[in-house]
């Protein structure tokens, strides 16, 4: 299967050459040029099946015919090593917890499959230079991907985050492990921290000299496996009898998530409707409302992983639908929720159902609540991260101390290893070329 840009400007790309380059040479993001779906019998029989049966069912009818069958199903369980259940938490409103992955995010499957499929196309094509891989992170990427591609041959992965900008919990998370990842501390901000990477990758001589990737959610290796938990968790819905009026709200940030699941329903996965939930950071919903799409900066929020003012799947959504704002409405739903009404959320739910949210499954617990489900719908919103990840809020919203799960607490008795560089880019520069 071919690759496309969605700028339509640059030359299709194999899977493999779309995953080694991660952004289209246009600066478009490559879109798969079919959907394969999957036939109602299949959708129906899910129930009977395993968390890794389904994910490799999807996973072939994507990649399978790129690579290697059963190196596929060994990167599917590998990358599947704990579970995304479906917890019941008021009703007909369920949360499909993501956060039971070794940085207790749900960025650790895209990350962990993404990892395992580079470094298979690393060895099928024999690249004999080590390819490095630059993150930039507020926060919660670093951790995935740092941990997602830990030991894995031939990659080296540059975490950049802004220094003293990131709690101690996420530093830990990327900048104790040593071996083939480095923590860059650059002293600025988030922005920065981005910046930097860009310029790396519009450096020519850096590209010449240095095979560079991205591991952001534009790499189709590691958006795309997001779709596996959606046919899970209709598969644990349909064991209970639940799946039938299905609506599913996803916490959204740069829309990678979200994009994920409306291919799961392209796919054939009978969703009725998606919920994109935001913060603050509404230019999401915005659009849905006027048609028109303006980025803006972004706003600091609790749920920080979702402060995102243009968000960079949004060219996959428009391009799945062909434009049509029409088209989009009626099968995505939108809504924003301030700081003040996310720790509203958090209290309330922890006080009446004896379930603690992290501020972004706030968001998307309240917008299933404001929808009032008609009787035999069922709501289900992505918990995406634990909320010990985001102790000091969740403490001061609750009044109770999150217990932190033993992964969070290994990591914070790592030894914080970080380079220092300044924001210019020459510097950076200078350090990428003195790792040749
Ligand atoms: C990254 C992240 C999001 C946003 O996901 P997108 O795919 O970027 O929309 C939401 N919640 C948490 C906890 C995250 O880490």
């Amino acid at each position: 299967m071919k690759y496309y840009s969605t700028n339509r400007q640059a030359p299709p790309a194999s899977l493999e050459e779309a995953v080694i380059r991660g952004l289209a040479g246009d600066g478009g993001l490559y879109m798969p040029e079919r959907i394969p779906t999957l036939e109602a019998a299949a959708i129906r029989s899910l129930k009977d099946k395993s968390f890794h049966e389904i994910a490799d069912r999807v996973a072939q009818a994507f990649f399978g015919e790129d690579m290697d069958p059963d190196a596929l199903t060994a990167i599917v369980q590998d990358t599947l090593s704990f579970d995304t259940p479906v917890v019941q938490v008021d009703g007909a409103i369920y949360s499909l917890e993501l956060f039971h992955g070794p940085t207790l995010a749900f960025k650790d499957v895209g990350a962990r499959f993404m990892a395992r499929m580079l470094g298979y196309f690393i060895r099928r094509k024999g690249i004999d230079r080590e390819v490095n891989v630059l993150v930039a992170t507020s926060g919660d990427t670093g951790g995935a991907v740092a941990n997602g591609f830990l030991g894995i041959p031939r990659i080296r992965v540059f975490v950049l985050y802004p220094g003293g900008k990131v709690s101690p919990i996420q530093e830990c998370q990327f900048a104790t492990l040593g071996q083939n990842i480095t923590a860059v501390e650059i002293d600025g901000t988030f922005d920065d921290c981005q910046a930097l990477v860009k310029a790396a990758f519009a450096d020519g001589e850096l590209n010449r000299r240095l095979q560079l990737t991205s591991a952001n959610s534009i790499n189709v290796a590691r958006f795309l496996p997001q779709s596996f938990y959606y046919f899970h968790a209709f598969a644990q819905l349909d064991r209970a009898g639940r799946a039938g009026n299905l609506t599913v709200c996803v916490p959204s940030g740069n829309f990678g998530n979200l994009t994920a699941g409306l291919f799961a329903r392209r796919m054939g996965l009978p969703v009725r409707q998606f919920i994109a939930a935001n913060n603050r950071n509404d230019v999401f919903l915005e659009y849905l409302r006027t048609g028109i799409y303006t980025p803006r900066p972004s706003v600091a929020t609790l749920a920080n992983a979702m402060d995102v003012g243009n968000p960079s799947n949004f060219a996959r959504i428009l391009d799945l639908y062909g434009h049509d704002h029409a088209a989009i409405i009626q099968q995505v739903a939108g809504c924003r929720y301030t700081d003040e009404q996310i720790a509203a959320t958090v209290r309330e739910v922890c006080r009446a159902h004896r379930y603690l949210l992290d501020p972004h499954g706030a968001c998307g617990y309240q917008a299933l609540l404001d929808r009032r489900l008609q009787p035999g719908e069922t709501g289900l919103f992505l918990e995406t991260a634990h909320p010990a990840k985001f102790k000091e809020t969740v403490d001061r919203i609750t009044g109770i101390p999150v217990e932190i799960p033993p992964a969070l607490q290994a990591f914070m008795q790592g030894k914080k290893q970080s380079i220092p560089l300044g924001k210019d880019i020459e510097g950076f520069k200078r350090f990428l070329l003195a790792q040749e």
